[in-house]
């Protein structure tokens, strides 16, 4: 199905020292539109060689006049991006939409004024940012002096493609750092983009660089290789991060790892179903369920399980499988044809694992082209299931009945992962004391997705390594020294 838009999906090149250029070899890619697997355009493929030349100019840069800047004039050039982003919101959600085959009205209302806000957001944050002085008796004085960390690599996914790029690029910004940036070979437009944006609010050249590519063996693995690359903040997946971790060794890189989830959602039967079947269906299916907080492993305690599944499917069934273009679509394409396979491979292991697909499953009826999948229920499984442990970051959950606290506990910590999770009661000290005993490094009670963004964010065992989030961000983006003044 082909629907009409204003605006035109973009050929991507590479940022390098304020200039948008070709690869040296002038190679390029296709870039696919999920939707209707036609092309959208074409992306520049970079490589050793061009994340040289973004090394070099980030380099540069840092010791050019955005070292000297005052604060104030940073943050305003921080804040004027994010204003920036606001002024093309429309054209940003379309170009998001085409890319990642996600709903455009959520692209609209959700990843872009998000990406702005974080602009906005250190903006403001990084002019508070104190440091502390101590005095040692009439001894000394110590105080503490922050600075950039270097040159920073940020290496991103596909699933929110501008949203996630900038929740990394703003405080390294803030905090006075240059950026080699490498978007998802799948969603190359809003990144190429917002340089366009960073150069017009007055970004001074070689700051921010962006090289377009794959991963191994091409322009992100040269980007986590590199000698003078001081800091890589990374989103992606567990074995990914493991790569990387591998290359960055050598140079002793600094790391921020945002990596994969499988998020329990537990249901106690205090809770109010009627707020807890709305908030899981998107926590279960926003963005086609690709989104590493979605909550896709739901546990329902026994007295309300029957009624949860009958009410929960039928809603789950009012959900519009469409083009993301098209107003009403609640869940659009799958952002490729790897990724759709992949997802749909689990439907098969689950019918291998003796699932009963209670809802989904299935390509939605008039869809001949496009990565459409169906929103997808899956019950009956064991705890060992591959479909119960591993992240299948599509629209499919799996959904479970338990009789005890301890066990659910139990069951909702015995993954690998440990980014996020959420618990409906309406027992206050069950709350705090599940709370405590699950291993997240994000824990909703009564709601899903509920951020600020002073808060700390990101995963435990192989969800991730450190956190970001207001004075966390400026941790990672920042190398503190004392001073020590002899009195
Ligand atoms: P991915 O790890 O395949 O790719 C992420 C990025 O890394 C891409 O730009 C890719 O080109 C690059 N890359 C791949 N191999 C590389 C290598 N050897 N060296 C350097 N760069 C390399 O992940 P994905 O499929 O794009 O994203 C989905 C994953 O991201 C899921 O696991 C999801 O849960 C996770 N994710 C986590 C968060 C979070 O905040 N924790 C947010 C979004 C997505």
């Amino acid at each position: 199905m082909q629907v009409e838009t204003r605006v035109r999906a973009i050929n991507c090149l590479h940022f390098i020292n304020g200039q948008f250029v070709e690869s040296q070899n002038q190679k390029t890619f296709e870039n696919i539109n999920p939707a209707t697997e036609e092309v959208l355009g074409t992306v520049a493929e970079g490589g050793k060689e061009e994340v040289n030349f973004a090394v070099a100019a980030a380099r540069r840069a840092l010791n050019g006049k955005w070292k000297t800047m005052p604060i104030v004039e940073r943050s305003k050039i921080i804040r004027r991006i994010g204003d920036l982003i606001l002024e093309r919101q429309e054209e940003l959600a379309h170009l998001e939409s085409m890319d990642t085959g996600k709903p455009f009205t959520l692209a609209n209302s959700v990843d872009i004024p998000r990406a702005a806000f974080n602009f906005h957001f250190f903006a403001d944050y990084m002019i508070s940012v104190n440091t502390d002085s101590n005095m040692q008796d009439d001894i000394a004085l110590h105080y503490s002096y922050r600075r950039p960390v270097g040159v920073v690599g940020i290496i991103k996914p596909w699933n929110l493609p501008l949203l996630l790029l900038t929740w990394k690029l703003a405080p390294c910004l803030a905090m006075g750092n240059t950026a080699v940036i490498k978007p998802a070979e799948w969603t190359p437009m809003t990144a190429t983009v917002l340089m366009e944006i960073c150069k017009e609010a007055g970004v001074p050249d070689g700051v921010v660089n962006l090289v377009h590519g794959f991963g191994p063996n091409s322009a992100g693995a040269a980007i986590s290789e590199h000698p003078d690359v001081d800091a890589i903040s990374f989103i992606g997946e567990p074995k990914t991060g493991t790569a990387i971790m591998k290359s960055a060794a050598d140079s002793l890189k600094k790391l921020s790892f945002e990596l994969g989830g499988k998020n329990p959602n537990i249901i106690f039967a205090d809770s109010d179903l009627d707020e807890v079947i709305e908030t899981t269906i998107k926590s279960s299916f926003v963005n086609q369920g690709e989104v590493c907080l979605c909550g896709s492993r739901i546990y329902v305690e026994r007295p309300v399980y029957e009624e949860f599944l009958t009410r929960f499917a039928e809603r789950v069934r009012t959900l519009k499988v469409g083009h993301p273009l098209e107003a009403d679509t609640n869940v659009g394409a799958l952002v490729s044809k790897e990724h759709y396979d992949r997802v749909n491979s689990y439907i098969d292991i689950a019918r291998e694992e003796g699932a009963t697909i209670l809802t989904g499953g299935k390509r939605p009826d008039g869809y001949k082209k496009g990565y459409y999948l169906e929103p997808t229920i899956l019950v009956g499984l064991d705890r060992n299931s591959r479909c119960v442990r591993e992240e299948i970051f599509g629209p499919v959950v799996t959904v479970m009945p338990f009789d005890m606290e301890e066990e659910v506990v139990m069951q909702a910590n015995d993954t690998h992962y440990g980014l996020s999770a959420t618990i409906w009661t309406n027992n206050l000290k069950r709350a705090h004391r599940v709370a405590h005993q699950l291993e997240a490094g994000i824990i909703w009670v009564n709601t899903w997705f509920l951020r600020d963004l002073r808060t700390p964010f990101g995963g435990m065992k192989h969800s991730g390594i450190g956190r970001t989030g207001g004075m966390h961000s400026i941790d990672f983006y920042s190398e503190l020294s004392n001073v020590t003044i002899k009195l």
